[in-house]
């Protein structure tokens, strides 16, 4: 790392961060900025202006009106879930828990003078940053696709418009045609969301196009629930999915846009749907505001605070914690653990120790839902571990049915607790 004036301050800060947390004696109010509004960054708001009764002024900058979860997108995909059930407003929150809710980007952040500025021309102080803007994709990771293809061959890995256009193309594609999933590499948002979407798709094609075919071309040797995921895919699409791993040239992928090709170790194939989901980074403020290290940005498992700037958290996707996976589950349950530390930081509240959990549920056919999970804890270096479950293999209709109707249950309850 080069050393300019911002980083020594910034490794200078750290160190003495870490002797006794620094608490704002600013007049007024104390300030909260929170880059962006999904899982992590509306989690974070919520409750630090609920919890600190106005104490604190709680900013929220992010230029969407409606937020369309990620989570659930997929049983949009395939049938389970309305498109109107997956978009939440951003009203609850300014007008119950009196946050000042910024529609427009952060285009910068200057951390020595603790001011985001956005595209609209708004330069707003903070005393704590929270920065949350979820993922942005490598350029160049899959040859040949770029964002400007996006409309030929969807990533549908921001929900929105994309989810929509990649349902379309699949429900509308040449009967027995092929659709072909380019799968990214790890880490990346959501570990099981490329399967889950995979048996949502074939679920589609079963009952409108049966005779059509699905392709995964994935760099990577193995993936989540993979056993969970394949007994399904035998047992509701036999034949219909074909996975082709790093040995077989899933990791040697070119796609062409224009001719509806793939390209896997030198053999062009047509393809009728392409959904690429490239590889992923740190959503690019991160980058600007220069917190990250490479594509994420490293934090202390004990709180979510920045390793390069103790007046910086980093939620959800953009940060590199340890072990948790990309999910908006971990991203609310980082959300909490921040709160707490930004209104100790902040008004000298009580600090609570660090407890974090994430399941993942997945949809493989009607009724037939599995999950995987863990709880976590701060180790000495990064989040870590202490205890996970996951389903089994043959596991009796019931149990997976209940599963289902579990995470239905999760879906309202967390959509809650993000956007109150
Ligand atoms: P996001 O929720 O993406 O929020 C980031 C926000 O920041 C966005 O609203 C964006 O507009 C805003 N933003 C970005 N840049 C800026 C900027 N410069 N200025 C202002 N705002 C900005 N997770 C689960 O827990 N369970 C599931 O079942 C599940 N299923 C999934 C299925 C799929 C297909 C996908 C793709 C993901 C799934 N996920 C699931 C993962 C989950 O959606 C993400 O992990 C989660 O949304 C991450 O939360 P976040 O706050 O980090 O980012």
């Amino acid at each position: 790392m080069t050393l300019n004036r911002r980083t020594f301050l910034a490794s200078a800060a750290v160190a003495s961060a870490s002797l006794s947390a620094p608490m704002v004696m600013a007049q007024g109010r104390p300030k909260v900025v929170v880059i962006g509004g999904g899982a992590g960054g509306a989690t974070a708001a919520r409750y630090i202006a609920k919890d600190s009764d106005g104490a604190i002024d709680v900013t929220l900058i992010e230029p969407t009106r409606q937020y369309y979860t990620c989570f659930f997108s997929n049983l949009y995909l395939g049938g389970f879930w309305e498109y109107e059930n997956l978009g939440h407003s951003y009203g609850t929150l300014a007008t119950e828990y009196g946050i000042n809710v910024v529609h427009d980007w952060a285009i910068g952040v200057d951390r020595d003078a603790r001011t985001v500025t956005t595209a609209g021309g708004h330069t707003l102080p903070y005393d704590r940053l929270i920065i949350a803007p979820g993922i942005d994709f490598i350029d160049g990771s899959v040859p040949g696709w770029d964002i400007s293809a996006q409309d030929s061959m969807p990533h549908a890995y921001k929900a929105g418009s994309q989810t929509q256009l990649l349902k379309y193309q699949v429900e509308n594609m040449r009967e027995g045609g092929t659709y072909c999933m380019v799968a990214p590499p790890n880490p990346y948002r959501c570990p099981p969301g490329p399967y889950e979407r995979v048996s949502m798709v074939a679920h589609v094609l079963k009952e409108r196009n049966p005779t059509a075919k699905i392709l995964i071309l994935d760099p990577k040797e193995n993936f989540s629930k993979r056993a969970l995921f394949e007994d399904g895919w035998s047992r509701h699409y036999n034949g219909m999915i074909e996975w082709i791993g790093p040995d077989f040239g899933g990791a040697n992928v070119e796609v062409r846009p224009e001719s509806m090709e793939v390209v896997v170790d030198g053999q062009v194939q047509a393809v009728d749907v392409c959904n690429v989901i490239p590889a992923q980074k740190a959503g690019r403020i991160a980058e600007i505001a220069g917190v990250t290290d490479g594509n994420w940005a490293p934090v202390t498992p004990t709180d979510m605070r920045s390793r390069i700037d103790p007046n910086v958290f980093i939620l959800g996707d953009a940060s590199a914690q340890g072990a948790m996976p990309k999910s908006g589950f971990s991203a609310n349950s980082q959300a909490k653990v921040a709160a707490n530390n930004v209104r100790a930081d902040l008004t000298g509240s009580r600090v609570f120790p660090a407890r974090y959990s994430n399941t993942c549920w997945s949809l493989i056919g009607t009724d037939d839902g599995v999950k995987v999970g863990a709880s976590y804890e701060p180790g000495a270096d990064q989040i870590e571990s202490v205890s996970s479950f996951i389903s089994q293999v043959g596991e009796d209709a019931d149990l997976r049915r209940r599963t289902y109707e579990e995470s239905i249950g999760w879906y309202e309850g967390i959509t809650a607790d993000i956007f109150g």
